[in-house]
């Protein structure tokens, strides 16, 4: 997997446009087609050997895998609706107070004073807040006001299987 992450970084870096119009459709395209995969392969295959179909336990394990299904896709789209730019600040907030000014620094690609630990992602082409990374799976920027969401859905789901993009 490392050469795949490299090979992403690389062509992220120099077309950052056309990666994300290429890699983002198909990463959720991923996510969406191996969640039903799995779901299928776990539900019809592999639970029907150990418990009986018309069992309580059957009924139940369907309602775990919905429960996990739900939650995985939800945080993915919550992560995606959720806007961690400095641009969801408010407005009075967007512009430093006097005393905190020095805290702050200049992008040179938004052309403007952005809030500490805020970091410019070329894929989003703004400066997050706090931000953590790319997350190719989610179309966004994992920042300030989504990692809650994030990390709720690589506690809950095959997230853990991520795929980062730090650029
Ligand atoms: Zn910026
Ligand atoms: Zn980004």
């Amino acid at each position: 997997m490392c050469f795949i992450m490299v090979g992403c970084k690389y062509i992220a870096d120099i077309y950052p446009v056309q990666f994300v119009k290429t890699a983002h459709p198909l990463s959720v395209g991923l996510v969406i087609v191996g969640t039903a995969f799995f779901l299928s392969v776990e539900m019809f295959l592999i639970v029907p050997m150990i418990f009986d179909t018309g069992g309580v336990l059957y009924k139940l394990a369907w309602l775990v895998a919905i429960f996990i299904v739900y939650n995985l896709l939800g945080n993915m789209l919550a992560c995606y609706r959720t806007d961690s730019s400095v641009a969801s600040l408010p407005r009075d907030r967007q512009i430093p107070d006097p005393e905190e000014e020095h805290l702050w620094h200049h992008c040179d690609y938004c052309q403007m004073l952005v809030p500490p630990r805020s970091w410019h992602c070329r894929l989003c082409n703004c400066c997050i807040l706090r931000r953590d990374h790319h997350c190719i799976f989610t179309a966004t920027c994992i920042g300030h006001n989504n990692y809650s969401i994030f990390d709720d859905r690589n506690i809950v789901g095959l997230g853990n299987a991520c795929t980062p993009v730090h650029s």
